[in-house]
C-alpha cells in the first residue's frame, strides 16, 4: 500500500494575473480576459478529480470604487468563458477588505483556507495556492498547504526575492505548474 500521495486534491486558485489578465480594479465582464493554457489547465486538474477554489483579493469593494455585485459579475464571466461547468468552484472567497482596515479573509490571512479544509475534510497535504503575488503564498503558506507562483515573465519578476525566501517555485503558466504536479 502506497502512503498519502502528493497528487493535489484541493486547490485554492487567485484570479487576477493567475487565471485572467490583471487589470487593477477590473469591475466590468467585459474586461475578462483569460490568459494563456487556463482553460485547459483546469481541464486537467478537474479530469484528475481535484476541488477548486476560487480565492480572490478585491479591495475595490472595500474602497467603494464597485460593488460585490460587480466582482461576482466578473466571476461569472471568466467561468462562462472557462467553460467548464457553472460548477467549477466547490465555493468562492472574495476578501473585500482595504489593506488599512482590519483583515479578515484578504491575504494573506489563511482564514478562507483553513475554513475550507475542515469544512470539506480536505488534507492540507495534499492542497497548493497557487497565484502570482506574495500575497498568495504566504495565504498558503500560513495554512500549511503548498505554494505556487505563476510568473509569466521571469525577466520582469517583481516579488523575486521574496519568492525565493519563502522557497516557493515559479511556474510561467498555470498549465505549466499543472503539467509538473499532474503529469
Ligand atoms: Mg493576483
Amino acid at each position: 500500500m502506497r502512503g498519502i500521495s502528493n497528487v493535489p486534491r484541493t486547490i485554492f486558485l487567485d484570479r487576477d494575473g493567475t487565471l485572467i489578465e490583471n487589470r487593477h480594479y477590473l469591475s466590468s465582464p467585459e474586461g475578462v480576459a483569460l490568459l494563456p493554457g487556463v482553460c485547459e489547465a483546469l481541464a486537467r486538474v478537474r479530469e484528475a478529480g481535484a476541488k477548486l477554489f476560487l480565492f480572490t483579493n478585491q479591495s475595490g469593494v472595500g474602497r467603494g470604487y464597485f460593488t460585490l455585485a460587480d466582482v461576482e459579475g466578473v466571476n461569472r464571466r471568466m467561468i462562462e468563458m472557462l467553460d467548464l461547468g457553472a460548477d467549477l468552484f466547490t465555493q468562492i472567497c472574495i476578501a473585500p477588505e482595504r489593506p488599512d482596515e482590519p483583515q479578515v479573509y484578504r491575504k494573506p490571512s489563511p482564514r478562507f483556507i483553513q475554513e475550507m479544509l475542515a469544512e470539506h475534510g480536505l488534507a492540507a497535504e495534499t492542497a497548493w495556492m497557487v497565484g502570482d503575488s506574495s500575497s498568495d503564498w504566504e495565504a498558503g503558506i500560513n495554512a500549511g498547504v503548498r505554494a505556487a507562483a505563476i510568473v509569466p515573465d521571469p525577466a520582469a519578476e517583481l516579488e523575486r526575492e521574496r519568492r525565493l525566501e519563502l522557497g516557493v517555485d515559479a511556474y510561467a503558466s498555470l498549465l505549466d505548474w499543472a503539467s509538473a504536479v499532474f503529469g
